[in-house]
């Protein structure tokens, strides 16, 4: 259980073990938003009795193709193991937390809703044959969500509305610059493994909590949703945030089905509903939502994305 919270803080995939040295491995990472902003360094704890420790590639920050991290694997007597993940515990709480920023719980009272639309301008994010560019997937779900919440009567406030580039820090602080707000950002998922689809929602600080589970939970309602669960992550957007922030990721683009998904307006209009109306619960409570009329025709398009 330990372990595996802690390899949900640093967001790991698997990685890829040399035949020949069973002790050093190497981890794809993921560009630009998560994985390597939070690789500098690492360590992991499996199955309480190995201790990864993790160091970045050079580029590991810059291009994708060469982002990876090199893994050492250090097997363990089960008391040193038991030692080092209580260590590693108090390593992870100190670079997790950073700074010690103050979380404002506003969850009961937020009149403002940040909405972070992942990537964009010469930031693609992920980019796959089935799903397009994550960046302008993400926009149109973000564009789709922030007019919902606006008929929600929230004020709200986009990182980005067109095609730019945002650097993590200013949308952190573009948030933090309101009065009385929460933070969404909207992604979608990548994986080398086709098979993997699903959504998942993420959140750093204990006060976004609930509204991570209450996302998670509407969007789980949409036909042909994967719950890949909600989890903890040190993502910069998150970690940085003085709101109760979360992350969303809207499925996988690498797979098949939900990289097609994620090219329906359709479907991503329903992504927005459902993230929408998770927000209007979160603020007003259960019930109190009230879609607005969809522009773009269900029907049409529901058979593009099964059941
Ligand atoms: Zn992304």
């Amino acid at each position: 259980m330990e372990a595996r919270k802690l390899q949900a803080v640093f967001g790991l995939q698997p990685l890829f073990w040399s035949r020949f040295a069973r002790n050093i491995g190497i981890l794809p990472v993921r560009p630009a938003d998560m994985l390597s902003a939070n690789l500098l360094s690492g360590v992991q704890l499996r199955r309480a009795h190995r201790l990864e420790v993790y160091v970045p590639a050079p580029k590991a920050e810059k291009n994708r193709w060469r982002a990876f991290a090199f893994a050492l694997r250090v097997p363990m007597p089960r008391f040193l193991s038991v030692l080092s993940m209580a260590a590693g515990a108090v390593f992870l709480t100190s670079c997790g937390t950073g700074p010690s920023l103050n979380v404002r719980d506003t969850t009961r009272t937020f009149t403002t809703v940040v909405v972070d639309a992942g990537h964009g301008g010469k930031d693609n994010g992920a980019f796959r044959r089935f799903g397009g560019a994550e960046k302008n997937a993400t926009l149109d779900v973000a564009t789709r969500l922030a007019a919902k919440l606006r008929e929600s009567q929230f004020h709200v406030v986009m990182t980005r509305s067109n095609d730019v580039f945002i650097p993590l820090d200013e949308r952190a602080a573009i948030s933090n610059r309101q009065r009385n707000a929460i933070f969404v950002s909207v992604h979608f998922n990548d994986s080398g493994r086709r098979g993997i689809r699903g959504f998942e929602t993420y959140y750093h600080s204990p006060v976004a909590r609930t509204l991570a589970y209450r996302i998670q939970q509407h969007i789980m309602t949409l036909p042909g949703a994967v719950n890949r669960g909600v989890k903890t992550a040190n993502f910069r957007v998150l970690r940085k945030a003085t709101y109760p922030a979360v992350l969303v990721e809207c499925g996988f683009l690498s797979n098949r089905k939900e990289g097609a998904a994620a090219r329906s307006a359709s479907r991503r209009d329903d992504l927005a509903d459902k993230i929408a109306e998770a927000i209007v619960d979160e603020r007003y409570g259960k019930g109190t939502y009230r879609a607005p009329a969809s522009t773009s025709d269900a029907a049409a398009t529901s058979s593009e994305h099964g059941q």
